[in-house]
């Protein structure tokens, strides 16, 4: 498969009308963030379907094991995509979340850092992962999914994003991987 360009991932046709349910807020959570908010999409069950859709098509052709999204976001899309491949789900979570032994990892984030923890035994060593978030900053956040996965032994196939902010470069600390959005924002 060869991995598509920002925004180029599938017909430009639904790229322009899943970009146009897609609401930008500015000034949230803090001053000079423009925040990208998917629930406007998310509410749109056409819409919605037609986006799992396209993300299963493009992943249809990978041997995937496990659909890995990471807390918040990941986690509305991931299980749909993960019941679409036919692959189990595995949740990365915030800090404290999971009631299991974790391993952790510290990231930066556009706005603040944090740490993302995932249960010891999601991952069995070789299993085939595709980490999902809703968007891509500066890939701090999917950096750190990745570190946690091959901690426990799974081979990251893949990154899919619905919005990548494409000027803050995070596609370049993910070098090396498989690395998909459909919605490209230049500025
Ligand atoms: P990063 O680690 O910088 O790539 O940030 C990505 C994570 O932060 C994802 O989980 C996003 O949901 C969230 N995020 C960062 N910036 C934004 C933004 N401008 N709008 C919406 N979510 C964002």
């Amino acid at each position: 498969m060869t991995p598509a360009a920002p925004g180029q991932w599938q017909n430009p046709q639904d790229c322009a009308d899943l970009k146009q349910l897609i609401r930008a807020i500015p000034d949230w959570p803090k001053p000079g963030i423009l925040f990208y908010d998917i629930t406007t999409l998310l509410k749109n069950g056409p819409a919605f379907a037609r986006l799992i859709d396209i993300l299963a098509a493009h992943y249809r052709s990978l041997k995937v094991d496990l659909v890995a999204g990471i807390e918040a976001r990941g986690f509305i899309f991931g299980p749909a995509l993960a019941y679409r491949l036919g692959a189990g789900f595995v949740p990365i979570r915030k800090p404290r979340k999971l009631p299991s032994v974790t391993v952790s990892a510290k990231y930066a984030l556009e706005y603040g850092s944090d740490t993302l923890e995932i249960h010891q035994d999601a991952v069995q060593p070789g299993q085939a992962v595709l980490i999902v978030d809703d968007l891509i900053a500066t890939g701090g956040t999917a950096n750190a999914a990745a570190q946690l996965v091959e901690t426990l032994g799974g081979k990251v196939v893949g990154f899919g994003f619905i919005v990548e902010l494409t000027f803050l470069k995070g596609r370049s600390r993910l070098s090396g991987y498989d690395v998909n959005s459909l919605l490209a924002y230049d500025e």
